[in-house]
């Protein structure tokens, strides 16, 4: 089962973490490995802590790419998107989770830091079993395609358009 979702409106992320803590919630385990997030901290970065090690965040980016004082060479970026592609290989094989979310992943693909084939060829090997969400805005149209949901998040009203700043709990 391989579901994705995309678009400019908030939710891709926390509807994501809904769908891990539902999964916890029926005794499996999910996982959530993030493209390009860096090292700043959200609020569930802290949540999963508590209900590890059922529900575990993987961080895997290196931050914003070639944009707000990225200083790293590309092949820096691309060697942690290829990383984060193996390790949701190698945890996939594991069968240890019932949910591998792969945040962000259509940034990634955007950005070019990662190829959507790559990313289809590692999600083909998915067992029946185990479902996959891959995040972002703009998922390619291979995605859409290869997917059996898709959800797109649209923007209707976003305080950020009125200059408000982002908020704890509610953004991070
Ligand atoms: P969330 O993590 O809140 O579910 P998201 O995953 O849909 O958001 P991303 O594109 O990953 O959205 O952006 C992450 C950050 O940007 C979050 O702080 C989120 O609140 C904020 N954000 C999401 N959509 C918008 C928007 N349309 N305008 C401004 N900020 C946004
Ligand atoms: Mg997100």
């Amino acid at each position: 089962m391989l579901i994705v979702f995309t678009g400019n409106g908030k939710g891709k992320t926390t509807a994501s973490l809904g769908q891990m803590l539902r999964t916890v919630g029926r005794g499996k385990r999910a996982l959530m490995i993030q493209f390009i997030k860096g090292p700043w901290k959200s609020g569930e970065d802290e949540s999963y802590k508590r209900l590890m090690p059922d529900l575990e965040i993987r961080k895997m980016g290196l931050g914003f790419v070639g944009i707000l004082g990225d200083t790293l060479p590309r092949a820096k970026h691309k060697e942690a998107a290829a990383n984060a592609l193996a390790t949701f290989e190698k945890e996939l094989k594991s069968k240890k989770w019932a949910l591998i979310v792969l945040d962000e992943v259509n940034v990634a693909v955007g950005l070019k830091i990662i190829s959507a084939t790559a990313v289809l060829k590692a999600v083909k090997k998915t067992p029946l079993e185990t479902f996959v969400i891959l995040t972002g805005r703009d998922a390619p149209a291979s995605f859409i395609k290869a997917a059996d949901l898709a959800t797109e998040m649209r923007e209707i009203k976003h305080p950020f358009n009125k200059g408000e700043l982002a908020k704890v709990a509610l953004d991070f």
